[in-house]
């Protein structure tokens, strides 16, 4: 097995060997940018050390090799006495993870090439600069030392100096700083500093390839569900550097505004410095625009590569430089996150601009971004207290307590609380406190830092660099520039969309993009009207391409209409259990007591015109559309009053001796229907089969709105779904009565009132016997959540609060199987019904209607299987339209 490549030897296509980083640094390099010379040490090294815990055969062999053409190359020898070649050893797996793994620079350092590098550079400053850096990330980084106890050193360093800039700290500072950090080395691990060049090397390529298991890392993997067992590259980079005086400097920039899609010049700079400290914060950054006076030669190039790598990508690219004495050098480029609404936004510019086509702009939006563009907006009609203006991160609209750490996040969040994070900045550390916060606001640091990029990847609201605000974390609390003070516990409002920091809670109002959809938003000539053009473009494509329909879960009127303005194409599933609800659980009462059929005959005659016209209001609302009705669904005690509020009542009347004969009846009718097992007792067709005349009094219902619909001008198609069938016996059965109530009514209304009779395919017996059942049924609709309860004996209620964390902290399963399909188990049965039931019958209609029907990944699979539709709640409708468009390209 080769296990590393040159630069020259990589490109782009191979980030699953080479990581993103290394891929990309292979492809600038063979584009003919100026990338320093290095090579790439492959995920599969690092797969191979994790699960041997040592370096694979004929490593070490090929990385000596490849330095000494690196040396060759340059004319320089790692750790060279008298001309170092000093390197990095870059972390870069597969999927970027901002900050998450390991980098330590200035390899090739010790006490004697130090004097080495300061002859050659003629800058002793430089040289000791270098050194103490390398001791202080080699000793967080490779040795695991606090980095507090560095940083400690170097703050003592700069007070003794009565500065707080590292600026102002002299060559005797940096040689006096690398003595103490010695010294801390070896008071923390009991030995040296390594001074061995090459023992540094491959003891940092060891950290890298571990920082791949490192606590902060793993969750992140988790939260972004990026696979457990990728593995990192390693890239051996030779230095370049940033920190030799004021004509060098580092750099980061968006080639794009990665928060709006706007074109333009997006990036910070900072003289005399090295890698992290443009996002480290350790001094103000300069926007990249100011580059252009400090070295106009340098900003020119820079665009112009900024612009060949956006050709080159035909995409939105982020980039890492350096100057050195003027000239410029790129570090790393990578298509960069961006947040939902840009990118929808640049999708769309770069169709206009000719980058790519059509259906490359649905390919690289989601449904995840669509749904976040579909959360409210802060109402710019309401008062607000201004407190603040920091920088738009990643947009939305959140309002929460305010929390000053990560810990106090979390354990509040846990207990309901809606928090915002307030921090300095942010750093890996505080990832557990940014899933758990509402929204994210730092006073310093611009759209690149760390909690700029790490809240755009998770979707979380963030405004970063409010410099006006002074964060004291100790004290918990932050005071404005005015002298207003906000303490721990305080509501605030962050909009992540313009920046604005308000005081207490603002209220909110829906997005321009649902009012699009709405068919409501009225053009502005701004930012939202780009942004649903950008919509409206992809979304008419994503329609015009997908095989699959897409229907809404609607049980009213009112979701039936929305889901229709959002696209649906008819009700894939109207429960019915909310029309046996409020003032009719009476009703119902009285059903499920009769003792005659006098009795239950009177109860459901009570209940068939309140249901017809509950129909004739959705029929209506989805006039010219199916609608699929469930028959009633749930065990009878939800209708029925709680069994311990009840006895209490009994027994307190008895005790007071006037017991309500019915609360006496009732009680033990309680008593007879409770189930140890609700959700496997008598519900779904088995109430049908049990209590007379209920399901044909459904039927009736339907049938009779669709009668009325239809005499008044309509267009009604309505389709009847019998759930929780296990066998065709039963599903024969209620079908003839449904058939035999049909044909009466349409014989009444003088209307041909022939609907579809289906069933839901929600039992795993229904799935392996769907060929049998496929002769009773038109349609088939997997009921996925309740398929899904079945084919794992999960009940839904119950096992994902008491153990689904674990199991996803184990990696038993990546994502809740209630949220995305499990394709191997319950996807095996879908697949399996739909081939058995079209093969007993080519007609059958064939749908979803759990909730997966709206999950992306989900219906991905769906589209594979051949569905016909899915059908999921209403505001996810846009958001299944678009996967269904995405699956089909
Ligand atoms: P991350 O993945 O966290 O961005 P990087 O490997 O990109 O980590 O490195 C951290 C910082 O060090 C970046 O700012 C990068 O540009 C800088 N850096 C990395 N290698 C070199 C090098 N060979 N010369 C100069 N700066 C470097
Ligand atoms: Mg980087
Ligand atoms: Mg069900």
């Amino acid at each position: 097995t080769k296990y590393v490549y040159d630069f020259a030897e990589g490109n782009k296509d191979l980030k699953d060997l080479l990581g993103g980083k290394g891929a990309n640094l292979a492809e600038m390099t063979n584009i003919g940018l100026p990338v320093p010379p290095g090579f790439t040490i492959t995920t599969e090294a690092c797969r191979a050390y994790l699960t041997d815990g040592q370096q694979p055969d004929g490593l070490r062999a090929e990385i000596a090799d490849h330095l000494t053409r690196l040396e060759a190359g340059i004319g320089r020898r790692l750790g060279d006495p008298t001309d170092p070649l000093l390197v990095s050893v870059r972390s870069g797996a597969k999927f970027s993870m901002p900050g998450m793994m390991e980098t330590v620079l200035n390899v090739g350092l010790n006490d004697e090439s130090v004097h080495g590098l300061a002859t050659q550079s003629g800058s002793e400053r430089f040289a000791w600069d270098s050194y103490r850096r390398l001791i202080q990330m080699f000793g967080k980084i490779v040795l695991g030392i606090d980095p507090e106890r560095f940083d400690g050193a170097l703050e003592d360093k700069k007070r003794a100096r009565g500065s707080d800039s590292d600026l102002d700290l002299t060559t005797d500072d940096f040689r006096t700083l690398v003595a103490a950090y010695k010294k801390i080395v070896r008071d923390s691990t009991g030995r040296d500093f390594p001074q061995e060049p090459a023992e540094q090397m491959s003891q940092a390529i060891r950290a890298v390839f571990e920082s791949w298991n490192a606590e902060r890392a793993i969750l992140y993997r988790r939260q972004e569900r990026i696979p457990a067992d990728l593995g990192t590259a390693v890239n051996i980079v030779a230095m370049v550097f940033g920190n030799l005086g004021m004509d060098s400097g580092t750099g980061v920039a968006f080639t794009r505004d990665p928060a709006s899609g706007a074109q333009g010049i997006y990036g910070d700079y900072l003289q005399n410095a090295q890698g992290e400290d443009v996002v480290a914060g350790i001094r103000n950054t300069v926007p990249l625009e100011r580059l252009a006076d400090i070295d106009r030669g340098s900003y020119d190039q820079l665009l112009d590569i900024m612009a060949t790598l956006e050709r080159h990508y035909r995409d939105l690219c982020d980039i890492e430089f350096t100057i050195e004495r003027g000239k410029l050098w790129m570090l790393q480029t990578r298509v960069g996150k961006r947040t939902a609404a840009a990118a929808y936004v640049i999708a769309n510019q770069l169709v206009d601009e000719g980058m790519i086509d059509l259906d490359e702009a649905v390919r690289r939006v989601n449904g995840a971004q669509l749904a976040q563009l579909m959360f409210p907006r802060f109402d710019t009609e309401a008062k607000r207290e201004r407190l603040a203006r920091g920088m738009n991160a990643s947009p939305g609209a959140a309002v929460g307590k305010v929390v000053f750490d990560s810990y106090t996040a979390v354990k509040w969040s846990r207990s309901g609380e809606k928090v915002i994070l307030v921090r300095r900045e942010t750093n890996p550390d505080d990832l557990n406190g940014m899933i758990a916060a509402e929204g994210i606001l730092t006073s310093r640091g611009g759209k690149t830092s760390h909690a700029a990029v790490v809240a755009r990847g998770m979707g979380k609201t963030c405004v970063c660099g409010a410099e006006e605000l002074d964060v004291d974390t100790k004290g918990r609390r932050l005071t404005t520039r005015d002298g207003l003070v906000v303490e721990e516990g305080d509501v605030l409002s962050i909009d992540g969309s313009n920046g604005m920091v308000y005081r207490g809670e603002v209220p909110v109002v829906s997005s321009p993009v649902v009012e699009y959809f709405e068919g409501r938003h009225e053009p502005t000539g701004v930012e939202a009207d780009v942004l649903v053009k950008a919509v409206h473009r992809i979304m008419t494509r994503a329609d015009e391409v997908r095989c699959l329909g897409v229907r809404a879960n609607a049980d009213t009127p009112e979701d039936a209409a929305r889901a229709r303005r959002f696209g649906a194409q008819g009700v894939g599933l109207c429960r019915t259990e909310h029309m046996f609800l409020g003032d009719r659980r009476q009703h119902v009462e009285r059903l499920i007591l009769a003792d005659t059929d006098t009795e239950r005959e009177s109860a459901l005659s009570a209940l068939l015109p309140l249901q017809r016209d509950d129909f004739v209001g959705i029929f209506t609302a989805m006039n010219g559309l199916p609608v699929t009705v469930r028959l009633l669904d749930p065990p009878l005690h939800e209708f029925l009053p709680d069994i311990t509020e009840l006895s209490v009542r009994v027994a307190l009347a008895e005790a007071r001796g006037d017991a309500n004969e019915n609360d006496l009846r009732l009680l033990q009718a309680v008593h007879k229907l409770h189930e140890q097992n609700p959700m496997l007792g008598l519900r779904g067709v088995r109430l049908g089969l049990v209590i007379p005349g209920l399901f044909t009094m459904q039927v009736r219902a339907i049938a009779e709105a669709a009668a009325k619909c239809r005499a008044d001008g309509g267009n009604p198609h309505a389709e009847i779904m019998i759930p929780l069938v296990g066998t065709v016996q039963e599903l024969e059965i209620i079908r003839a009565e449904a058939e035999a109530v049909l044909a009466e009514v349409s014989r009444e209304s003088g209307a041909d009132l022939h609907c579809l009779i289906g069933t839901m395919i929600e039992l795993p017996r229904a799935a392996l016997t769907a060929g049998q059942i496929a002769g009773a049924a038109e349609f088939f609709s997997f009921g996925t959540n309740d398929l899904t309860q079945t084919v794992w004996g999960f009940s839904r209620d119950d096992v994902e609060a008491a153990f689904f964390s674990a199991y996803l902290e184990k990696g038993i399963f990546g994502v809740s199987p209630f949220e995305t399909l499990d394709v191997d188990g319950v996807g095996r049965l879908v697949r399996l019904a739909t081939e058995e039931g079209r093969a007993a019958r080519p007609e059958l209609k064939v749908g979803v209607c759990g909730e997966h029907g709206g999950d992306p990944d989900s219906v991905h699979f769906f589209h594979q299987v051949g569905l016909d539709y899915v059908s999921c709640s209403p505001f996810r409708v846009p958001v299944a339209r678009l996967e269904a468009g995405r699956a089909a390209l």
